[in-house]
């Protein structure tokens, strides 16, 4: 099976929601797209964490089928983020940021990792996921995501990045915020002329927009009966569609990569998404099984009447 590289921020979370309040969660962009990833390919991790990091944190990413010889460990303190839900869920106040190791992480792919096929850019600094995009030869596909904070801080870096990823997976207030148009598939139109060939636009319990040159895909969420902490949904959304396109797509060469798989992607992202979302941090990822993920694609395509 192709393997996958995901590069992103391996974090302690500590999330407030109306009805708890959890500390040092292991989140993190990478730490989410890559357990969803691992459902479908094999991951290559590529990240910092500081000398807090946990070892139950080790032994967890260790107990997948994850490659963690990217993973490094510096001095210091791993990356930390504080954030507190609204209400009913549907926004977000980021409490704080602290980059902490991964302000100046600067990482020097092993070897075996610089021939990766497929990439997951995770929600990073655009100049670090540049640098390490920079050491990965020839590419089949590149997937990259983003978030309001790198939209306002480094627009120019990523904009630069945009020219050599395939795909961007970004939220609709993201989207909003990096085309400054409020209509999505005119944002959406606007990203592809900035670089990628398709883009995915995530909105929460509306579902995902994918979007081509001269196609068009929607796929609702996964009505769920209880959501408690929505954090790492896009992260698990990303990791889910790129293990998906490794495993289902040729490992030779790009022409494997047809909207029609990108659809069935965005249906196993909504899938990885809804589950991540069942419970805090990574726990219900990481009880998952393969029949689950079935189970559940089987049903959100019978519920959206998708003739796959
Ligand atoms: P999501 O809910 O999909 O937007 O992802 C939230 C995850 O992203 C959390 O686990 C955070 O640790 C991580 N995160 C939050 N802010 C940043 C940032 N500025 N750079 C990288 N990762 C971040």
């Amino acid at each position: 099976m192709p393997p996958v590289l995901v590069i992103g921020s391996v974090a302690m979370d500590h999330v407030k929601t109306p009805y708890q309040k959890r500390q040092k969660l292991l989140g993190g962009s990478a730490s989410y797209s890559t357990i969803a990833a691992s459902f479908f390919s094999p991951v290559r991790l590529v990240g910092v964490v500081g000398e807090d990091f946990p070892e139950e944190y080790w032994s967890l990413l260790a107990s997948r089928s994850v490659g963690l010889d990217g993973l490094q460990v510096a001095k210091g303190k791993t990356f930390q983020w504080s954030v507190v839900y609204h209400t009913n869920m549907d926004g977000r106040t980021t409490i704080s940021t602290r980059l902490n190791v991964l302000q100046d992480f600067s990482p020097t792919l092993p070897r075996v990792y610089q021939t990766t096929p497929y990439v997951l850019l995770a929600n990073v600094s655009p100049k670090l996921q540049k640098y390490t995009l920079g050491q990965v030869q020839s590419p089949l596909f590149v997937a990259a995501n983003t978030m309001d904070f790198w939209i306002k801080e480094a627009r120019k870096t990523l904009l630069s990045l945009l020219r050599d990823v395939d795909m961007l997976i970004l939220n609709e207030h993201e989207a909003r915020e990096l085309t400054g148009v409020t209509d999505l598939v005119r944002a959406g139109n606007l990203i592809l002329e900035l670089g990628p060939e398709f883009v995915v636009l995530s909105k929460g319990e509306h579902g995902a927009l994918l979007l081509g040159k001269n196609s068009l895909f929607s796929c609702p969420a996964y009505p769920l009966g209880a959501v408690r902490d929505p954090t790492g949904a896009g992260d698990s959304f990303a990791g889910g569609m790129i293990g998906y396109l490794a495993n289902a797509c040729n490992e030779k060469n790009s022409s494997g990569i047809t909207f029609e798989k990108l659809r069935l992607a965005v249906i196993y992202g909504t899938v990885l998404a809804s589950f991540s979302v069942e419970a805090f941090g990574l726990e219900r990822l990481c009880t998952l099984t393969w029949l689950d993920i079935e189970r559940r694609y089987n049903s959100l395509c019978t519920l959206s009447q998708f003739p796959f």
